[in-house]
């Protein structure tokens, strides 16, 4: 009996002096000076809030990139060095649009909106045909016309179903030889003026055809009667056109992409992704104090050096799994980046086989971590345990009716059945302590408890290391929404 609590004594000693040994290779590694030195210099107003529209947001992906490669992160084969190029394009509104039909003028913005195309100024023919489909090019020449069509298609006339079918009927046309296509908007259950004001301001979108030259002219007109395109066709009418300022740009963004190598030969094969999205909302409103730079500290410079720490810490201390690390970019676009990379993924979705995102808005306790997510996946005593070695407390969300999980980076994977929480400071409720700074140009450093980030910094790592180390392969727990997603992705039962 003696011998086997002896052999029980020795065992635990060794299993403890790990899970101590883990701690103590954190609290060494990651320093201080160095973890907030990082976070200064991304949330620094030089780089003008890391807006994926301005230039600046290409020095943070640069800078993530050279502590990548600083600490030994390896380049993802078939990525374009530390990056993953995001083809974006970006569309503004013209300055001036004009359109004169028959005794009508019709203005950028009120009856009428130019979303697509080059400047434009001429008179030009105009040719009805349908719904602009394949079928309603029969016998009709639109070379070097302008093509007038019914907005949607007869079953489809979801606010989205016009906008996809909006774009292949704007490329069939231009194969036709069209200089323009004009949409006809009839549609009586989006009301105009909730579209107009949706489409009227810049977007930022991934560019579906990256390829192509510049688009003709798009255009919608408001025409709930029919009246106008009936006229058209009664007086065969031209159009006189009038645009003027249009911004149409391709953008190349970036993913800042690496990974280490596990160490154990079967699971290595496997990774944990850990996650940050690294672009704020850019330059804006100025507040009372006259700053205009939202530098977006919380959001999410403190989750971005999470992911730099990780390259340090993982390359010193490999675990048994591989580690994928991703800076995403225009999150705040519409979860662009990380969705890009969920598209045309680097590492096939199914090796991927965890995903700890971490994305902030604010804290309003430093007492616990807040995990969006935690009690969705059989991970959760990991990050549990690794929270209350660092002496704090992970609790799960607290306002689902905020949505947080599907509104961030997260769930593009989680959809695709990669189990996916998202780690974030702690907070209790959304309450005026978070929206104080929340998207707001009084989100820095100097006014964010350094001696919290570092506890938050080190727990993030502790429960990727656990989660990386552990043989058996984490799952959504049975029931949840996104348990049958996991099961086919990764070929389980
Ligand atoms: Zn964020």
């Amino acid at each position: 009996m003696k011998k086997y609590i002896a052999l029980f004594c020795l065992l635990f000693a060794a299993y403890s002096s790990t899970v101590f040994a883990q701690k103590e290779a954190i609290d060494r590694l990651i320093e201080k000076k160095e973890a907030v030195s990082h976070f200064s210099f991304l949330a620094s107003d030089e780089l003008m809030g890391r807006d994926p529209i301005r230039p600046e947001i290409d020095i943070a992906a640069r800078y993530i990139a050279e502590q990548f490669e600083r600490f030994g992160a390896k380049q993802i084969p078939g990525a374009n060095g530390f990056f993953q190029t995001v083809p974006f394009r970006l569309s503004a509104p013209p300055v001036t649009g004009e359109m004169k039909v028959g005794d009508q003028t019709l203005l950028h913005g009120g009856e009428m909106l130019v979303l697509d195309g080059p400047d434009v100024s001429g008179t030009y023919d105009l040719v009805i045909a349908g719904y602009g489909l394949e079928a309603d090019y029969d016998g009709k020449d639109v070379n070097g016309k302008f093509v007038v069509v019914r907005v949607g298609q007869p079953d489809r006339l979801s606010p989205a179903d016009l906008f996809a079918a909006g774009r292949q009927k704007l490329a069939l046309a231009k194969s036709k030889g069209a200089i323009g296509i004009i949409e006809m908007y009839n549609v009586p259950t989006t009301p105009w003026g909730l579209l107009a004001n949706y489409l009227n301001k810049p977007t930022l979108t991934i560019d579906a055809d990256p390829e192509s030259g510049e688009n003709i002219t798009y255009m919608w007109v408001k025409d709930l009667s029919g009246e106008i395109i009936k006229e058209i066709s009664e007086n065969t009418l031209k159009a006189t056109l009038t645009v003027t300022g249009k911004i149409n740009r391709k953008i190349p963004g970036k993913n800042v992409v690496a990974y280490i190598e596990g160490t154990d030969p079967a699971l290595k094969d496997q990774y944990v992704m850990l996650s940050a999205h690294y672009d704020h909302i850019g330059v804006g409103q100025p507040n009372a104090e006259g700053d205009s730079i939202y530098n977006g500290a919380r959001d999410n410079a403190v989750g971005t050096v999470a992911i730099i720490n990780a390259a340090k810490f993982f390359a010193a201390n490999p675990p048994k799994r591989s580690i994928l690390l991703c800076a995403w970019t225009a999150e705040e676009k519409g979860l662009l980046g990380s969705g890009y990379f969920a598209a045309n993924p680097l590492i096939p979705l199914n090796k991927i086989i965890y995903n700890l995102n971490i994305d902030n808005g604010g804290y309003n306790d430093t007492t616990i971590v807040t995990v969006i997510g935690l009690g969705r996946t059989s991970a959760d005593h990991h990050i549990e345990a690794a929270a209350k070695e660092f002496g704090i407390e992970a609790i799960s969300d607290p306002s689902p009716e905020q949505g947080l999980y599907d509104r961030s980076d997260n769930v593009n994977f989680a959809r695709q059945g990669i189990p996916a929480p998202t780690f974030s400071l702690g907070f209790t409720a959304f309450d005026e302590t978070i929206s104080k700074y929340y998207h707001q140009p009084s989100d820095h450093v100097d006014n964010f408890d350094l001696d919290y980030a570092m506890v938050y910094w080190k727990s993030y790592l502790l429960s990727a290391q656990k989660i990386a180390n552990e043989p058996k392969q984490p799952t959504w727990v049975s029931g949840d929404k996104y348990e049958e997603a996991g099961k086919a992705l990764y070929g389980l039962e």
